[in-house]
């Protein structure tokens, strides 16, 4: 065929049927020297792979482990000699002759103190597994002899910190100025070194460009004019007029509660609309504003609308893990066991100086993976505000509890209050002395920003006392898609009279993609908004499909956030450990990895806020496979090997 036209090999080849398997270059898994240059399968459920090479690939990434493991007789003396070689490994790094990079060297530390935590019987005996004793019996072949599916999740861990351990983590392998050696810029000196450093620099700064293009905001005008549209088919379906746009409390009455709407409004999935179906059905929470509903794409293909769409419609297994708790939801959904830190109702506590108080537990709309999806009943739940009696109770605990100067007021949104109630909480609490500052949170800026009336900023705006009292917005944007003129608008109001914006955001799979995050961050500054918290998802059972690594937390962090100026970045990346409170995830020391499990899952042990003050006991949580999130990526048309140095993240 090679001296065909291609319309001639077209018609030389041989049609294929429609059962046919393409044969498509991405379908396979190619054995490359570099493990995380596989070309996988871009579908889910599962990458292609081929478990026996894999498992050869653990050996190769380490002979001398595997020898260890080969030839000893039992699992304590496969201990004793990895400690052993650890031991010597650790030295070699110290020593003078040692040429490894001295960034490489770093990670084989790390590394080292990794495994040592992983093989240590204390760990093995709190995780009620043995990595170890896994990879002892595969590499003595007693693969009958293992009481758990080993993953390919697990292998790939330890392929990777077995690279670790001997300084061949390949962080740096596709650096073109690594493979040259030292940085041609440091082998000059003033403004000759300056100018050489440009290129790197350019290079840096113009990928972050090309992954920033990928997630527009809603302030660019070819977005703006689809919601323009969008905003006249909703319109036009209520039979509604401008007026009725910008008046909130239109939208609270019209807001969505069942599919029906939404299948005349938007395309959805059969999926999307099962699960809505469902929820509706079984009574779980479920609720849309009209104006969030104008920032959803019309068409499924258009897609820039994923972040918005996931906030909202639920997916098939957070229905049905609702559903299947209905009775016992207050118990196992509260993960962050309010419950156990509420000393009196509508309050809880964790800090010395802060305390929350909920006096209204419900919202414009309902959002899938809501911290308080136990206790929230359904949208704009007409109980929902706290009676009188109890608000009062609850306002005059702080009486009794002087040290507190920093509430925030929280729910479900109580800016969906009515203006006198707001301004009958917020008076009280400014008249206690040691009160200096109330933040309340919310998220009408995101979801219904037409709630920013004038009237309402002329209450809040009222107690804005600096410096005896300082109010605060404290909102929740996810993505750049949900920066819109109208969220701008309601953020500029807070800003006229002085008050703060921040923001924080949950980092999900919806908005953990390389650089966008970041560029939310970019886009929150443009209008106004601090980012505050990046917070690390609860792992609840019901909401798994949007969880991330605590890796990939890390990584953003290092290798996304640093690349912005320091005025963009000023979040923290913590995670609300249950019971604990917030654990800064950069602060190296307050976590640990101790294990990875059967399915690749790490398992971390979490330390309290109060640690070096008092000694309460740490947490151990089980986060989500790395692989398995790599796979939800590529499925979405991720090229993975963007994430390769994930690995060494932890
Ligand atoms: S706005 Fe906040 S409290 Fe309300 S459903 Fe969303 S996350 Fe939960």
């Amino acid at each position: 065929m090679a001296n065909m036209t291609d319309s001639e090999k077209k018609k030389a080849s041989p049609k294929k049927t429609p059962t046919e398997t393409p044969k498509l270059k991405w379908l396979s898994t190619k054995l490359l020297d570099d493990v995380f240059t596989d070309e996988v399968s871009l579908f889910k459920p599962h990458f292609t792979v081929d478990y026996d090479a894999y498992i050869q690939r653990l050996w190769d990434s380490n002979p001398d482990i595997y020898e260890i493991l080969k030839s000893s007789n039992n699992l304590e003396s496969a201990r004793d000699a990895m400690y052993t070689y650890l031991e010597k490994a650790e030295r070699k790094v110290f020593a003078l002759d040692n040429d490894l990079h001295i960034l490489e060297k770093s990670t084989v530390r790390q590394s080292i103190r990794v495994f040592r935590s992983i093989i240590g019987p204390i760990n093995e005996f709190r995780t009620e597994f043995s990595a170890l004793d896994s990879l002892w019996k595969l590499a003595q072949n007693k693969r009958e002899e293992l009481k758990n599916k080993i993953s390919v999740g697990f292998i790939l861990e330890f392929i990777n910190l077995f690279r670790g351990v001997t300084g061949k983590s390949n962080i740096y392998l596709e650096n073109a100025q690594v493979k040259k050696g030292i940085p041609d810029f440091l082998k000059l000196k003033g403004r000759d070194a300056a100018i050489e450093r440009m290129e790197i620099l350019d290079d840096l700064g113009s990928s972050v460009h090309k992954y920033f293009k990928k997630y527009p905001s809603g302030l660019e005008d070819e977005v703006i004019a689809w919601r323009k549209e969008n905003k006249s088919r909703i319109l036009r379906y209520f039979k509604a007029d401008e007026n009725n746009w910008n008046d909130y409390q239109w939208h609270l009455r019209n807001v969505i509660r069942n599919a029906k709407p939404l299948l005349e409004l938007i395309e959805l999935t059969a999926e999307q609309k099962d699960a809505v179906d469902n929820a509706v059905k079984n009574k779980i929470a479920f609720g849309i504003t009209p104006y969030y509903l104008s920032l959803m794409d019309r068409k499924l293909s258009i897609g820039y609308d994923h972040a918005v769409r996931a906030q909202v419609i639920p997916p098939k297994e957070y229905v049905d893990k609702m559903i299947e708790h209905k009775g016992d939801r207050s118990v196992t959904f509260d993960f962050m066991g309010e419950h156990d830190t509420s000393p009196i109702e509508l309050i809880t506590r964790r800090y010395p100086l802060i305390s929350i108080i909920k006096p209204f537990n419900t919202c414009a709309q309902i959002c899938v993976y809501c911290q308080r999806n136990w206790e929230i009943e359904s949208v704009l739940e007409p109980k929902a505000l706290a009676g009188s009696k109890r608000l009062d109770e609850a306002l005059a605990w702080f009486d009794e509890h002087k040290s507190i100067g920093d509430i925030l007021i929280t729910g479900g949104d109580p800016l969906i209050m009515k203006d006198y109630q707001i301004e009958r909480i917020l008076d009280t609490l400014a008249s206690k002395k040691q009160v200096y500052r109330i933040r309340i949170g919310s998220r009408t800026p995101v979801v219904l920003p037409m709630r920013i009336t004038d009237n309402l900023i002329q209450i809040i705006s009222k107690y804005h006392r600096p410096p005896k009292l300082e109010i605060a917005l404290v909102t929740h944007f996810e993505h750049p898609y949900e920066i819109t003129p109208d969220a701008m608008n309601a953020v500029r109001k807070f800003k006229k009279e002085g008050i703060g914006v921040y923001n924080q955001q949950v980092y999900t799979i919806e908005n953990s993609r390389r650089f966008e995050t970041a560029k939310l961050r970019r886009d929150l500054k443009s209008i106004g908004v601090d980012p505050y918290y990046t917070f690390n998802m609860k792992g609840k059972e019901e909401t798994k499909r949007y969880m991330v690594p605590i890796a990939r937390i890390l990584q953003e962090r290092k290798e996304e956030a640093r690349l912005l100026p320091g005025l963009d970045r000023t979040d923290e990346p913590v995670f609300n450990v249950p019971k604990l409170g917030k654990n800064q995830l950069q602060a190296g020391q307050d976590h640990r990895l101790v294990m990875v499990l059967p399915d690749g899952s790490r398992v971390y042990e979490f330390h309290p806020w109060e640690k070096n003050i008092s000694p309460i006991p740490p947490y151990n949580y089980v986060d989500v496979p790395i692989y398995d999130y790599l796979e939800e990526l590529a499925s979405r048309g991720e090229n993975i090997r963007d994430y390769r140095t994930i690995w060494f993240y932890y």
